[in-house]
């Protein structure tokens, strides 16, 4: 769910800037752009772990008061349905990890179960679209997810709207059908499933967590310490030092770090660090040591935020500490909410692309993130599942999509590309596999699948890539998109086209009158200008092959095809040919840019590599291979396993190949 690029792109220019400002500290990226109208869909969000299994804290859960409020447990009251969906697992390669013994959990529910060739994503094979696809089992021309980001005419031209957050058009997600039918349901951290969409909420409806402040590479220096309270012994002189939590250019708080040295070995080697709010040990503070464990710090009790923190350098001289984004829950109902923050803590980071490529973690660290979060949302679902008992619960897992995203090195064209490296990288997005294999088996020790079907899918495959092209910078260098002097904002009244990318796929919309707020083209033009942006795309050629880079451009007339005709699309569709991302940063130098990850989806949703997976087992399932099925035939599957009616927008068909039970 990386697709996000231009974060980066922003944070950046805001070190240079802050960098310039400020000597070497880098500061937190802020949102100062009138690019971005909502928060980065929640796929981006980076933040903290407190379970108390997988956090290396003296304080498993620091902002609970004396222990979970209980909660009642309903009893389970007949067939159940899960849904899980693993982001960006593609079909060949999770097949050769069952046949490798990778995935060990999956392939045991693979061997008694049904599984199809592949599950064919939709277009464009993109996270938000895609999920909402298979929640809905609509096409994005009713769900009006047509992409990551797009742009409606209702707002200013620069404007898009964030695809995870955005309700939708004209489709529902299964489980508020299966609420209407009288089921109970529970969305856990799915897109489409957020709280603040209140139309399409389950009983229960965990979202993806918020950010509240980015991450940051803290550089600490130490000083004499002063008392503190409950100090542990030293052996040599305790030191303290200052970490500033900055938001946005303002220092929102500064924790205290004591260092303590606890051998007794004649040398002054700091190997114990504490993180409190002040000078006194407590339950609340983060113990962190010299090789490098993550620990939880809440930041806000009240809303219950918090980070993550690890010592990235230990020496004293060059202390370094890792802040992960501050993040926090976000659950409907209230009583859930609080629930889940007295038991489980505050959201998890997501593992950290930016730290990553800025070298401020390792991969080692990135893997560590991914896995503390994962674990953190199947727990969740988990103990959902235990305690509600839904008759249809949504859970979600997105280690092996953001493995793939950073490390799918796999051929030598790609930038940095050795033998070596590619093994490394294999291995990571093995372990990846393998996070997500365990989190399965975990939630497999509480459902019985007698009672019970799981169908596990992805949302799409990944692809290689080498490169970014920028589909703004193509329109800027043409003059369609003009920018103020000097700066990245949109000089709207000059403007005839802009593009809005994400992954693989973008939107080129139409500044036209009649339609847009302060539309500048006529009906006339128009068509013109379409041929025009359609040319400059086809000279568009890898400078290596001569190969076009663009893969697909159609415009409106050609969106049914794609299940795209919805008013969220814009004039022309696009989608790069594989090897390449788009990007539509803004005032970019060049049109071709280098990348620093290496996987990309977006891509047409038959090409091989983007295959998602289908595998159901448990409850109604005949054991099997089956053909291709379709992402939305997901959602109307689940309405026949649960014997309700499907919602009349759905466009899927029930799988019965696989299933045993009678229609
Ligand atoms: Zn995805």
């Amino acid at each position: 769910m990386q697709e996000l690029r231009w974060l980066r792109i922003v944070a950046s220019l805001w070190m240079l800037l802050m960098m310039g400002l400020a000597g070497c500290t880098p500061a937190a990226p802020a949102t100062a752009t009138p690019i971005p109208p909502t928060a980065p869909p929640t796929a981006t969000v980076a933040a903290a772990t407190p379970t108390a299994t997988s956090v290396a804290s003296p304080t498993p859960s620091p902002a609970a008061p004396a222990g979970p409020t209980p909660i009642p447990t309903l009893a389970r009251r007949g067939p159940g349905v899960i849904l899980l969906s693993v982001d960006g697992a593609p079909a060949d390669v999770i097949a050769g990890y069952i046949a490798d013994g990778t995935m060990p959990n999956l392939g045991r529910l693979a061997q008694s179960g049904a599984r199809a060739a592949y599950a064919r994503s939709i277009n464009p094979s993109l996270t938000a679209a895609a999920q909402t696809s298979i929640a809905t089992g609509s096409l994005p021309r009713r769900t009006g997810i047509v992409s990551n980001r797009f742009h409606l005419a209702r707002d200013d031209f620069y404007w898009y709207q964030d695809g995870f957050s955005m309700p939708l058009d004209n489709a529902e997600p299964v489980w508020k059908t299966a609420q209407r039918a009288g089921l109970r349901t529970a969305a856990v951290f799915f897109v489409g499933g957020q709280p603040d969409l209140p139309k399409q909420l389950a009983d229960y409806t965990v979202g993806y967590g918020k950010r509240d402040i980015y991450s940051n590479l803290i550089e600490v220096r130490f000083e004499a310490a002063a008392a503190w309270e409950n100090a542990p012994r030293s052996f040599s002189p305790a030191r303290e030092g200052k970490v500033p939590i900055v938001s946005r250019g303002n220092t929102i708080a500064t924790l205290l770090l004591l260092a303590v040295d606890t051998s007794d070995n004649g040398r002054a080697d700091y190997d114990t660090f504490y993180l409190c709010e002040k000078a006194a040990i407590t339950a609340d503070c983060a113990t962190l040591t010299a090789a490098g464990n993550w620990a939880s710090f809440v930041i806000n009790k009240r809303i219950v935020s918090g980070a993550d923190f690890k010592i990235t350098d230990p020496d004293l001289d060059h202390f370094k500490l890792f802040q992960s984004a501050v993040n926090y829950n976000s659950a409907a109902p209230a009583d859930l909410l609080r629930a889940i923050n007295a038991r489980f803590g505050f959201f998890p980071p997501s593992p950290d692309y930016y730290a990553l490529e800025h070298g401020w973690i390792t991969p080692e660290d990135y893997l560590e993130m991914a896995r503390r979060q994962s674990q953190y949302q199947i727990e969740v679902a988990r103990w959902i599942w235990e305690t509600y008992a839904p008759d249809l619960m949504f859970a979600y897992q997105a280690p092996i999509d953001e493995a793939q995203h950073q490390f799918l090195l796999v051929e030598p064209a790609q930038p940095g590309y050795t033998p070596e490296k590619a093994r490394q990288y294999e291995e990571y997005r093995r372990r990846a596999a393998r996070i997500v294999d365990d989190n399965l088996g975990r939630l497999l020790e509480v459902v019985d699948l007698q009672q019970t079907t799981i169908l596990i899918v992805s949302d799409h495959g990944m692809a290689p890539i080498r490169g970014e092209v920028n589909v703004n910078a193509i329109l800027e260098r043409a003059g369609l998109l003009k920018l103020y002097a000097g700066k990245t904002d949109v000089d709207v009244p000059n403007t005839k086209a802009i593009a809005f990318t994400s992954g693989a796929a973008g939107h080129i919309y139409i500044n036209l009158r009649g339609r847009e707020k302060a539309g500048t083209v006529s009906e006339a033009e128009a068509a013109g200008l379409i041929a025009t942006i359609r040319g400059l795309l086809a000279e568009t050629v890898d400078p290596q092959t001569g190969r076009p880079v663009f893969a697909r451009v159609v415009d409106r007339a050609g969106l049914a095809e794609l299940g795209l005709d919805s008013p969220s699309s814009g004039d022309l569709f696009v989608q790069a040919a594989p090897g390449w991302a788009l990007a539509d940063t803004r005032g970019a130098k060049n049109v071709f840019g280098k990348v620093e990850y290496f996987g990309q989806h977006g891509y047409d949703p038959e090409i091989g590599s983007l295959h998602a997976i289908f595998y159901a087992a448990g409850r109604g399932i005949r054991p099997g291979v089956v053909q291709a099925v379709n992402l939305i035939d997901v959602a109307p599957t689940i309405a026949r396993l649960l014997g309700f009616a499907p919602a009349a927008t759905v466009d899927g068909r029930p799988i019965e190949s696989i299933l045993s039970m009678q229609p």
